[in-house]
């Protein structure tokens, strides 16, 4: 499609959601990249303000919890270790304190940008140990785990894994068994699906009777979503699921990632940050290899959650809130000082707002 057509696609689907959108429709976009890229392409402003887009739970370092990097820290301060870990972690707090307060101090806090890099740093540095921060979703699960088994192979015995990998569906689970929760719509994210299958996020229609469609990143393909759940909330479609990204997207998913996932990891119940414990929600390092598992080599006693004051990042999580409607949002918060994640990820919605100046 060139680049004419696109723009003539664009404008045309979008008069069509405006004049479809006679009542207040609140859709949710699940992930981050969703969020980042309507973000940039304005399209809140293109949009009848009776269109509500409303960014979700899929910003893996909004909602890797406190106690989290509050145990990487107390393993810093207690063993001489090198923390390896990707650069958006880096700027969190947890109780009280960030990574990068602790390398500013003189530990050895390392970003890399894949966590195959660890394999050669644990090899060239064979007297130290290393403990990689495995966080993220069914996206990055399998490069860790790959990570593990390729360690595993090499019967390398200095680096361990302290991961907190997330599961889509039962934080959606949770939303929408809220009662009162109020959203029409779900674009789903196709990075998930391309792993997990287009079957994946079903639920959300079989079980939830709402409209969800698996979108890509581009911009027809987030409008062509939005375009395809406010025609089925106007028109009250009982059967509404869609896989709008084919091309990435098979119905069984990528058969490799999953059994990778499946040779390294079991289901557990999970922490969110602000949340809290979401039963069969994170994926755990199982008995094969536990001893890559940095909470079985290291021993830690700080199991105390201290929740930052003031920060909404719950309720921005869960869709109930927006950026702005944080009273600490732009003067006390933002990304020369993120008092919350939400404002340090670049897929958080908090940053995204500030940088983008937008209302989400
Ligand atoms: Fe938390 Fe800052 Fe966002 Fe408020 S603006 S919810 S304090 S990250």
């Amino acid at each position: 499609m060139n680049r004419k057509m696109d723009k003539d696609l664009l404008t045309h689907l979008i008069n069509e959601v405006n004049s479809m959108a006679t009542e207040e429709i609140k859709i949710m976009e699940v992930c981050g990249t969703h969020t980042q890229m309507i973000a940039k392409l304005g399209l809140r402003t293109l949009l009848s303000p009776k269109i509500k887009l409303l960014s979700g739970p899929g910003c893996p370092v909004c909602v890797t919890e406190e106690k989290y990097i509050d145990c990487v820290i107390e393993i810093l301060n207690k063993y001489n270790v090198t923390v390896a870990t990707f650069g958006d972690l880096m700027r969190v707090r947890g109780g009280k304190e960030s990574l990068l307060e602790e390398k500013g101090k003189g530990k050895d806090v390392r970003i890399i940008y894949s966590p195959l890099d660890l394999i050669e740093m644990a090899e060239k540095n064979r007297g130290k140990q290393i403990v990689f921060l495995g966080v993220g979703f069914e996206t990055t699960a399998p490069i860790i785990a790959l990570a593990i088994k390729t360690a595993s192979e090499k019967g390398i015995d200095n680096l361990y894994f302290l991961t907190s990998i997330k599961l889509m569906a039962p934080i959606l689970h949770y939303i929408l068994k809220e009662k009162n929760h109020q959203i029409h719509g779900f674009i789903c994210p196709g990075h998930v699906a391309t792993i997990k299958g287009s079957g994946y996020f079903k639920f959300i229609n079989k079980e939830y009777h709402i409209p969800a469609a698996v979108c890509g990143f581009e911009a027809i393909d987030i409008v062509a979503g939005i375009y395809y759940l406010v025609k089925q909330i106007t028109q009250e479609e009982e059967e509404s699921f869609k896989n709008l990204y084919e091309r990435c997207v098979s119905p069984q998913g990528n058969r490799t990632a999953n059994l990778l996932i499946d040779e390294v990891f079991n289901i557990a119940d999970g922490e969110w940050r602000g949340i809290g414990n979401i039963e069969n929600s994170s994926l755990q390092m199982n008995e094969k290899y536990a001893r890559f598992d940095a909470r079985k080599a290291f021993v830690v006693e700080n199991q105390q959650v201290k929740v930052s004051m003031g920060c909404d990042c719950k309720d921005i999580l869960l869709g109930k809130k927006t950026p702005r409607e944080c009273k600490l949002f732009k003067d006390r918060c933002n990304p020369m000082d993120p008092l919350g994640p939400c404002m340090v990820s670049t897929e958080g919605a908090c940053a995204i707002a500030y940088r983008y100046g937008e209302e989400i």
